[in-house]
């Protein structure tokens, strides 16, 4: 079996659902005794959500370079980033070969048949194309809430699912969110923050929706065991310099 290498913390929130998760596939597949061979290396966020705010992204990419390095050195075969913001810097974490959630995340969703793809997200991964480029280098199309529903989805991350913090009043607004972006033609949903799915899952949502953290987890796993490849974008995806004609969102 490969070692996994999760670079958690981001927040520790998710990082447990990653642990769980990773085991549990292997228990699944495996059976008996068997659990996922990993390490982690789990960051202070404060001190990623300063540079995040601050606009230091070469600050955070050193710092997670670094962990990736740590995470060789502890025996990693290969790099599990459990945030779906930090992959802004994937590009620049260069120590082991990255299992990008967006391609985990796209090749579920092209698999289900889905072209048209609501997103949600901290506002750099609804608003900047590290993530909506990447995706649509799958061939989605990417659906982003309005400015006001984008401002709450972001609130609700930083003020209370990272810190543990799940309240039904922020469930029915991301309800509410979800519904409207099913009303602009959206087929499915990507629930593309680490956290969000600790506060809503299908039940909360007319259309499928996929789940970052538990769809990065499994296939993790499954590349782990051997039974599943690294996804790769479709031909000719660069990651970067793309337009942003693939991004419909109402400002
Ligand atoms: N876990 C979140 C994500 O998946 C947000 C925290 C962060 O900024 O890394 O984007």
């Amino acid at each position: 079996m490969k070692v996994i290498g999760l670079l958690g913390g981001m927040s520790w929130e998710s990082s447990i659902e990653y642990y769980r998760i990773v085991n549990e596939r292997v228990r699944e597949r495996l059976g008996g005794l068997h659990s996922a061979h990993c390490v982690m290396y789990s960051v202070d966020f404060a001190e990623i959500e300063e540079l995040q705010v601050t606009g230091r992204w070469d600050v955070a990419a050193a710092r997670l370079d670094e962990a990736t390095t740590a995470l060789k050195r502890a025996g990693a075969d290969f790099l599990v980033l459990c945030t779906n913001t930090m992959h802004k810097v994937a590009d620049q974490l260069t120590g082991l070969p990255l299992l990008h959630i967006g391609d985990a995340t796209a090749a579920t969703v092209r698999q289900a048949g889905i072209q048209r793809i609501g997103l949600l997200g901290t506002a750099f991964t609804m608003e900047q194309d590290f993530y909506t480029g990447r995706l649509a280098g799958h061939g989605l199309e990417v659906l982003t809430p309005d400015a006001d529903d984008r401002a709450e989805v972001h609130r609700v991350i930083y003020e209370e699912l990272v810190v543990g913090v799940v309240r039904e009043e922020s469930r029915q607004a991301y309800r509410d969110v979800i519904a409207r972006l099913v009303d602009r033609g959206a087929e499915g949903v990507i629930l593309g923050c680490t956290e969000i799915e600790l506060l809503v899952g299908a039940e909360d949502s007319p259309v499928p929706v996929f789940p970052t953290t538990r769809l990065h987890a499994e296939l993790a796993a499954d590349h782990a065991m051997g039974l599943a490849e690294m996804p790769g974008t479709s031909q000719g995806f660069t990651g970067r310099g793309r337009d942003k004609s693939h991004v419909t969102s109402v400002m």
